[in-house]
């Protein structure tokens, strides 16, 4: 048989059901569909993985098709020019990848060309798992404890003995495909940092396993620490999928390897993974809309020019600024800082939600329709099990709490290493002859506060009231 498998969010070869199942002995076409719509970070990494992806399809003679275009159009053209038996894919549950596998599987219906669909990139399938009523979760933790009841993920499949095809099909050129970006090339020092591609989330997970998995639980809020894994670029493109973190974490606590307090809540953050995009699968409105209606109307301030300060690490909050200089630099944040960073641009700035995930959207290496919509407005007070409007990160204290020595702020900041920590958080607090002695000069080398923290506190409260009274 000659068989079509379709790349999608699934850029490996091992636990990867959709290619196991169409390289059982039949002559293998591989496609690549570039996508429109991601950022200019994803593209950097996308390229990067889909060379490291070719590389390791050539070593069994499959060639690596890229195409260009609608694969609502493109992938049934090439379907039937190569003449395939079946097409697999792996699926992919934000609305547009859910739109894609529909009208693929109907533009073929009738061809004669089977289409079979797997999934590589959850522990359970979104429509399986419902409240007693039968109807969706809305909530982290009862959805999370369901699944846990229900979970029996399969063994990871291993890789593939893969046979690739003489028929020759035409293919774009990774390198003139325009992925990595020039004059300038801002992500130069990427190179340094990450590996996409399998091995490299392998690589990733060696490391994590071997050290911050073992400080899970408490470390992973504290940015100046290495306690996460860093997988997440290579989750979003299914460089490692969740099923082979579940076996590996599990057999690490059975072997006594590994505290179950660590290994579950690290499995707990694979869950909120699963449970935003099982938010998009059962409420797609909230790619755009927000999960609570309300939301809709509240009076945004959207002040421009504070929006750039923001995007640019200028804010004169330390550790806002510090994690968007981060985000800029690496094309990463640490979680607990985008939390802090994304409450200071809604609540303190009063900039709508959208504009900030738009900026992650492109900044990110990670970026993840899923994860980014249902984080955002998380911290925005309008998501699903979001934390209560009322409830608005102080900066400060967020700061001396979470990165108290200063090892992650004074990173980013440089200009504020020699300020003493205890104004490190709140530099306008020391004295000149502090500042001086520092090398600080608020508002020449380092930003004065853009806003009081207690005065767009209270404005965000009231804007918040106002919208609450406008519905009753
Ligand atoms: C405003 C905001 C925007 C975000 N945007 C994205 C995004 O575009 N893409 C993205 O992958 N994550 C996003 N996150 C979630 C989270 O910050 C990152 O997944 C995490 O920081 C990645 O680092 P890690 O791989 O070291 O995480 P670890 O702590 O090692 O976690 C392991 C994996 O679990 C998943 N995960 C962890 N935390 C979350 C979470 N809160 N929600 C959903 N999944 C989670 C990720 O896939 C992550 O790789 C966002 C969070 C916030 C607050």
């Amino acid at each position: 048989m000659k068989i079509l498998h379709w790349f999608r969010e699934d850029l490996r070869l091992a636990d990867n059901p959709a290619l196991y199942e169409a390289s059982q002995g039949n002559e293998l076409i591989a496609l690549f569909v570039i996508p429109q719509n991601i950022g200019g970070a994803s593209k950097w990494w996308l390229h990067n993985s889909l060379q490291s992806l070719s590389n390791d399809l050539s070593k069994s003679g499959v060639q690596l098709i890229l195409r260009q275009g609608d694969p609502i159009s493109v992938v049934p053209e090439l379907a039937q020019e190569a003449g395939i038996d079946l097409l697999t894919w792996n699926r992919v549950y934000s609305p547009q990848g859910v739109l894609q596998g529909s009208a693929i599987k109907e533009a073929l219906n009738g061809s004669g060309i089977k289409v079979e669909s797997f999934n590589s990139q959850l522990l359970i399938e979104p429509t399986k798992v419902l409240n007693k009523q039968g109807k969706a979760f809305r909530v982290f933790t009862p959805f999370w404890k369901h699944c846990l009841a229900m979970l029996e993920p399969p063994l990871p499949l291993t890789v593939p003995s893969l046979k690739g095809t003489s028929f020759q099909l035409e293919s774009a050129r990774l390198e003139t495909l325009g992925l990595i970006p020039s004059q300038p090339n801002w992500a130069q020092s990427f190179d340094a940092l990450w590996q996409p591609g399998e091995q490299g989330a392998i690589e990733a997970w060696r490391k994590f396993s071997e050290g911050g998995i073992n400080q899970y639980a408490q470390g992973r809020d504290f940015p100046g620490e290495c306690n996460t894994s860093l997988l997440s670029p290579h989750l979003t493109w299914g460089e490692i999928g969740p099923n082979q973190l579940w076996y590996y974490t599990q057999e690490l606590m059975a072997g006594n390897q590994l505290a179950n307090e660590n290994g579950e809540k690290f499995l707990s953050e694979i869950g909120w993974r699963e449970f935003s995009r099982y938010l998009l699968v059962h409420f797609p409105q909230i790619e755009k809309s927000s999960f609570n209606p309300l939301f809709d109307d509240f009076v945004w301030q959207n002040k421009e020019s504070n929006l750039i300060a923001w995007q640019k690490g200028q804010t004169g909050y330390p550790i806002v600024d510090a994690g968007m200089r981060e985000l800029w630099q690496t094309g990463y944040m640490h979680n607990r800082v985008r939390m802090i960073t994304a409450s200071f641009l809604t609540k303190h700035l009063l900039c709508n939600w959208r504009s900030g995930m738009a900026w992650f959207w492109d900044t990110l290496v990670d970026a993840d329709i899923a994860n980014n919509t249902a984080s955002w407005q998380w911290v925005a007070g309008c998501g699903a099990d979001a934390s209560p409007y009322f409830r608005i990160f102080n900066p400060i204290l967020q700061g001396e709490k979470f990165d108290g020595d200063g090892q992650y702020t004074k990173r980013w900041v440089p200009e504020l290493t020699m300020l003493p920590n205890k104004y490190l958080h709140k530099p306008w607090e020391a004295s000149e002859t502090i500042l001086k002695t520092a090398g600080v000069e608020l508002g020449t080398n380092y930003p004065k506060p853009l806003v009081d923290h207690k005065l767009a506190r209270e404005l965000a409260l009231s804007r918040y009231h106002e919208m609450k009274l406008n519905h009753q």
